[in-house]
């Protein structure tokens, strides 16, 4: 029933007619909307989305929008706000030049000659249903979700049912429909409270008007209090649990209460002397500014050698022995990770250790074995260099550089590698902090090569239980300070088997874009880091256990068990699937929302079908299986 509703361009302007303010909103003509957009003399110009309305904005298209923030009966209206809060925190831009407050009549609407007691169901907006619940609670009529109140007007006038449209008067009668009642609103006096917005240089700011990013509500639960101003909560994310709009509030004096360190304010409608805190945007100043490459507001960097691919959202799996020991050696290893699904082969042949009668690595010779390894598997090298007069021939056989933790603050040495042609994956040192880390990638980058990888490696701390202490805590502070991907290292944080795989998941939990594991098939003989080097079987577990992709040289075995333990992934995922459909199922009662929502079915198919390339049916029968298993769950009878 639902159609699919178009995108719509704004309307064309008359070319002759005097320059008018064009004022975006979301909805069809008649929607509560185009009140507010009207409300100083603009010309309302529809739009399907928040989203679109905002593009428009941000394109000049517009003049103004106007964004519905708060209603008399339900609060805050989160639908309009989660996409003006994300624009905000984009970059966009925005001061607000004032406040509308549009009277709100919800007219239950139908078909002429539709009698009341044949309406079972009524459509209209997410935030208007919610302003009628009770009413249509008591009327016995089941809400249905669509994507305007006028919209709504439209759908009934076009459709052959005997439902109901929730919308204005005049939505409805522009549609051609009959009004029933002339107001479900659960409350007398109905109103809703629109911000008129606009580019920042377009137009100086008026209203006073802050929106917080906040990971506490406790954080700010007394700033109403101390400022007057009306705190609108909204659901956040996992990264900020809690956010508000601040309504009314003096943004500067909002910012000075604000407990610093887990409340951010962006002001709409005040210059913002606190624009500091705002992340910055892209093109503009680096993070920190003495570090302008490895700190530069720029997309993710993307550092790819044939099958290895890491950074922006692509993850790899570094693998092999600490050192390389003999052609055959690093052969049969190489064959055993690639097998796993590694992206990369790890090796050393100059090795730094503290002993200076250690085996020292078996130098140019064993360069030869990893790279003939290299060509048999299709993996490329990733390899240690220690000195300057190394860089060059090493460069020319191995594909990635690796700066090892002791060799971090060797600056002649990163400037080397920074004109050797190759990415470069660079530990911390054990004993350097993140900005000194973030300091000698900019040495690389400083010196031409823009593919460093920043490689956490574990720090030395007074813990004698590791062999260094893995700081995932550096390593996402790291992040949003750089571009730059970010590999974790648990086998030289833990210095012991037993704790490499533990390591390595939370690692790759915590997003780390990619891991570097030492793993060796006759660890009690290994020449070096024998006690932390994982077996070629265990290993595989790991790789299992993080979902890389086998190949088929693993043994037959091996491979059945990675499938086996995908279909258990699966079969746990739809329990839990099935477990959370029922909770909504009983908050939507709880709150009297529609149980069934035929958007969100089409948005849960889109999922699948993104999800699935190329696989329609597979995906539709899927979705089919799921939603009726969920409709089950939530006991609707169909
Ligand atoms: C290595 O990767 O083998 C190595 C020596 O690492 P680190 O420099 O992190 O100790
Ligand atoms: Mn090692």
């Amino acid at each position: 029933m639902l159609r699919e509703i178009a995108d719509r361009e704004p309307r064309e302007a008359n070319a002759d007619a005097p320059a008018e303010l064009k004022v975006g909103y979301q909805g069809e003509p008649g929607a509560f909307g185009e009140v507010a957009a009207a409300a100083h003399g603009g010309v309302p110009v529809p739009f399907a989305s928040f989203e679109k309305v905002l593009e428009a904005l941000g394109q000049g298209a517009i003049d103004e929008a106007v964004f519905p923030l708060e209603n008399a009966v339900v609060g805050a209206i989160t639908e309009a706000l989660e996409p003006l809060a994300s624009a905000v925190l984009r970059g966009l831009d925005l001061v607000a030049t004032s406040l509308t407050s549009v009277p709100v009549r919800l007219a239950l609407s139908v078909k002429q000659g539709t009698p009341i007691g044949d309406v079972k169901r009524a459509w209209s907006h997410p935030a208007a249903l919610r302003q009628c619940t009770q009413r249509l609670a008591a009327l016995g009529i089941e809400p249905v979700v669509c994507y305007d109140t006028a919209g709504a007007a439209k759908i009934i006038a076009a459709d052959a049912s005997t439902d109901a449209a929730i919308c204005s008067r005049h939505a409805a009668e522009m549609s051609g429909l009959d009004v029933l009642i002339e107001d479900v609103s659960d409350r007398d006096q109905n109103s809703t409270r629109f911000v008129h917005l606009r580019q920042a240089d377009h137009a100086r700011a008026r209203v006073p008007l802050a929106f917080l990013r906040t990971s506490s509500m406790t954080a700010t639960t007394r700033l109403d209090v101390l400022t007057g101003a009306t705190l609108l909560p909204l659901a956040g994310t996992p990264e900020h649990p809690v956010r508000m709009w601040v309504l009314g509030a003096d943004a500067a004096r909002l910012q000075a209460l604000a407990p610093a360190r887990d409340v951010q304010v962006v002001s709409l409608g005040q210059p913002a002397p606190h624009a500091s805190r705002l992340p910055p945007k892209e093109g503009t100043a680096p993070a920190v500014k003495s570090l302008p490459h490895a700190t530069a507001r720029k997309p993710a960097t993307v550092v790819e050698v044939g099958p290895f691919k890491v950074g922006g959202g692509h993850r790899a799996m570094i693998a092999g022995p600490c050192s390389v020991e003999s052609p055959e050696q690093v052969m049969r290893i190489a064959k055993e990770v690639a097998a796993c699904g590694a992206t990369a082969l790890r090796g050393g042949v100059f090795k730094p250790r503290t002993n200076p009668y250690a085996f020292q690595g078996h130098g140019y010779e064993a360069l030869e074995w990893l790279a003939a390894a290299s060509r048999e598997v299709k993996l490329p090298i990733v390899t240690e260099v220690m000195a300057v007069d190394q860089v060059q021939q090493v460069a020319q056989k191995a594909e990635v550089l690796q700066i090892g933790a002791r060799n971090m603050q060797n600056f002649d040495l990163l400037r080397a590698v920074g004109r050797a042609g190759r990415p470069v994956l660079l530990k911390r040192g054990a004993g350097a902090t993140t900005d000194e880390w973030l300091g000698a990638a900019e040495y690389v980058m400083a010196s031409g090569e823009s593919r460093v990888m920043l490689c956490e490696r574990g720090i030395r701390t007074f813990e004698p239980s590791t062999r260094n202490t893995l700081d995932l805590g550096g390593m996402l502070a790291v992040r949003p300070l750089t571009h730059l991907p970010l590999i974790a290292d648990p086998s030289h944080a833990a210095g012991r088997a037993d704790l490499v795989e533990g390591l390595a998941r939370a690692a790759w939990s915590a997003g780390a874009d990619g891991l570097i594991v030492e793993v060796h098939d006759d660890p009690a003989r290994a020449l070096c880091d024998n006690e932390q080097a994982l077996v070629p079987a265990r290993f595989a577990e790991l790789a299992r256990a993080l979902a890389l992709e086998p190949n088929a040289h693993l043994p037959l075995a091996q491979l059945r068990a990675w499938v086996d333990a995908i279909d258990h992934d699966l079969a746990e995922l739809v329990k839990r699937r099935l477990d959370v459909a029922r909770v909504i199922g009983d908050s939507k009662r709880q709150t009297g929302r529609a149980v069934l929502d035929p958007k969100r079915e089409a948005a849960v198919r889109r999922t699948y079908y993104e999800a699935l390339p190329g696989a329609k049916q597979l995906a539709d029968k899927l979705v089919d299986l799921l939603i009726e298993a969920a409709r089950a769950q939530q006991s609707i009878e169909e």
